[in-house]
């Protein structure tokens, strides 16, 4: 026997009043509704298929329509910036990004946050990156889907929804951008995808959730570390930097042919609290000596490298001069530090300065 086969978006719109209630998102807890703007950039949650790659099914309106209960939340303007898998993100797409969110937060006062939609692949690279370029104390909140819209118990909409309460409360405000996940609204510095197919695939592994979605109301537990933005008004383009694994067996290869190809900064996702694997260390010295930026990250997951100070003396000895070397992450993620080496390296090509700008980072 066959039966009919429902879209998702129009059993939602059937089931909406019950879920606006489930949910907790009556209008009565909410006497005037909040903007909220949404800006849709692809991923799984725009997305029907898991196995296919076909990102950019889904535009901002369908996704809108599938969650028909947003509308008890706020009041919502939405955006399609691009509809891509996150693995077709780049730099360039992050500046454009940024700039958007800043001038839509710049000419609308009145907008309480806005939602970013993302693939999860890439998701805490974006959100970092947001983090540390939009200014302004309304919060940013980056969202998406580990299962794709045509998919069973799909993550999607719950999370679209959990993500616009989260950008309409005002203790949201000077937290900064936010990846909301699975009901946890963890810090975009901290966030990491740590699964490959689970709705619960992110986590925060050193400092933890900063909150929860509940159903009935937004809890905070705690604030993120928060540093001055990066001023983007004169980054043309951002800096190549490149991400080095070191394991057993490791050579210079690697190093060398970054640098070869115009890397301005390497991160290293280095053994244990951020060590080279010995044959990579001539490579790693000769292209601090080319003046390239090496921040020394860690392949374990969590726990942090000391964050020093970008230079050390010639030989070791006290009296030696002084000369460039690497700076730690700490509890940076490699992609996380290479965002950040990104961007300190728009504004100085000095470990010692870089080293600076990781410590006020921690
Ligand atoms: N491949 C997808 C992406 O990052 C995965 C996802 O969104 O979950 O775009």
């Amino acid at each position: 026997m066959t039966r009919p086969s429902l879209p998702f978006a129009a059993l939602l719109a059937a089931l909406a009043p019950s879920l606006g209630a489930a949910q907790g998102t009556t209008t009565a807890a909410t006497p005037a509704r909040p903007e909220v703007h949404i800006v849709a950039t692809g991923g799984t949650i725009a997305s029907t298929n898991y196995y296919g790659g076909e990102s950019g099914k889904i535009g901002v309106e369908a996704l809108l329509k599938a969650v028909p209960a947003l509308d008890t939340v706020a009041r919502v303007s939405a955006q399609q910036f691009s509809n891509v898998g996150s693995g077709a993100f780049t730099p360039a797409m992050w500046l454009a990004l940024s700039r958007g969110i800043a001038d839509t937060l710049r000419a609308r006062p009145a907008l309480a946050g806005v939602v970013v939609t993302h693939g999860t692949d890439t998701m805490e690279e974006t959100a970092y990156f947001l983090d540390l370029t939009v200014a302004d104390a309304r919060p940013v909140v980056v969202t998406g889907a580990m299962r794709p819209a045509d998919g069973v118990g799909i993550d999607g909409p719950a999370n679209l929804m959990h993500a616009a309460r989260v950008a309409r409360d005002p203790a949201a405000r000077g937290r900064g951008a936010m990846i909301l996940m699975n009901d946890e609204i963890l810090a975009a510095r901290d966030a990491t995808k740590a699964n490959t197919v689970r709705p619960d695939a992110f986590v925060a592994p050193v400092r933890g959730a900063l909150g929860v979605a509940d159903p009935e109301r937004v809890v905070w537990h705690r604030l993120p570390v928060r540093a001055p933005t990066f001023d983007l008004a004169n980054v043309r383009e951002l800096p190549r930097v490149d991400v080095v694994y070191s394991y057993v067996g490791a050579d210079g290869a690697a190093v060398d042919a970054l640098v070869a190809a115009g890397a301005r900064g390497l991160v290293v996702a280095g053994v244990g609290r951020g060590g080279l694997a010995s044959a990579q260390r001539d490579a790693i010295s000769r292209a601090i000596a080319q003046g390239v930026v090496v921040v020394m990250g860690s392949r374990t997951g969590a726990g942090s490298v000391p964050v020093g100070q970008g230079v050390r003396r010639r030989g070791g000895a006290a009296d030696a001069p002084e000369e460039p070397s690497t700076v730690g992450a700490g509890d940076l993620n490699v992609q996380k530090a290479r965002v950040l080496l990104m961007l300190a390296l728009t504004r100085t090509n000095d470990p010692r300065q870089v080293a600076r700008i990781f410590a006020e980072h921690q």
